[in-house]
């Protein structure tokens, strides 16, 4: 599923394609991709809209279309953005037809993703805010901060880093490789952390998001460029799907665990397993 990396990777290369562009034209082929509103209702709006800028918050891609209007677009599990690709590729969801001639599909084989017209700026960020917690490498986002939202939690720090509502943007990949980064084990109660592990874990999440965004992505399912090329962060991982491999720090053995219905992968010399579930208070 694309990430925080996945999505900033999409987001610098369709800029440049998009910004300053009107669409003029738009059809979307699949109802469920902007429910609860309909997708003609939805299609008709956004036929002869500009394209100012494109912004991202999360996992969210905000294009920011005249008159203050701004499409929300989630690509979910395996949505992705083309250009230039057959339009006529069966798992096309909307096709939108660019003023310079170039064309942009949605496609998503599994159709999960989503599309949402916000019609103001206060309403796109009542949206996001009532979604997303602290973005990685912006001035909220503290150890102080995560140790505050964290107080008192029992649930599994990995399930915690996953909860978009803490921490906006970092998936299932990234949470493995910045635990990894911090030593600090997946299952460990996310209240029982102290200050100066939130620190590590701070700094090492936001230098496993840097990593992916430099290697612009991991492609272990979908995930493709605008272009349909892949990213390589997959090549890069430290622990994620290297279970039976060596740990690069210490030669242990990686491990695979089930967290909160996750496939997570860990090292067991790096990353300590917690020796009871007790939460500090
Ligand atoms: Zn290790």
């Amino acid at each position: 599923m694309p990430e925080l990396p996945e999505v900033e990777t999409i987001r610098r290369q369709l800029a440049p394609h998009l910004e300053g562009r009107t669409f003029t034209s738009v059809e979307i082929r699949d109802f469920r991709w902007t429910l609860p509103a309909p997708p003609e209702l939805i299609a008709a709006e956004l036929a002869g809209a500009h394209v100012e800028r494109l912004g991202r918050l999360g996992k969210y891609m905000i294009w920011q279309l005249d008159a203050d209007r701004h499409l929300l677009v989630h690509l979910r599990m395996t949505g992705s953005l083309l250009m230039d690709a057959d339009p006529e590729s069966p798992h096309t969801r909307a096709r939108f037809d660019l003023d310079d001639g170039h064309v942009l599909t949605y496609v998503d084989p599994r159709r999960f993703g989503t599309a949402h017209l916000m019609l103001s700026t206060a309403a796109r960020d009542d949206y996001l805010r009532a979604r997303l917690g602290a973005e990685p490498f912006t001035p909220e986002f503290t150890a102080e901060y995560l140790r505050e939202q964290a107080r008192g939690r029992s649930a599994p720090v990995k399930a915690f880093i996953l909860d978009q509502r803490r921490i906006a943007g970092v998936g299932n990949i990234y949470a493995d490789e910045a635990l990894h980064g911090a030593g600090v084990h997946p299952l460990r109660p996310a209240g029982s952390l102290t200050l100066t592990q939130w620190r590590a874990l701070k700094e090492s999440i936001e230098r496993a998001l840097s990593a992916g965004i430099d290697a612009k992505g991991a492609s272990i399912d979908d995930f493709r460029h605008v272009d349909g090329a892949r990213g390589s962060f997959q090549d890069r991982f430290l622990v994620h799907t290297r279970a039976g491999e060596p740990c690069v720090a210490c030669g242990s053995t990686i491990r695979k665990l089930v967290v909160g219905g996750r496939g997570t992968y860990v090292c067991e010399k790096c990353q300590p397993r917690p020796r009871s579930r007790r939460v500090s208070p």
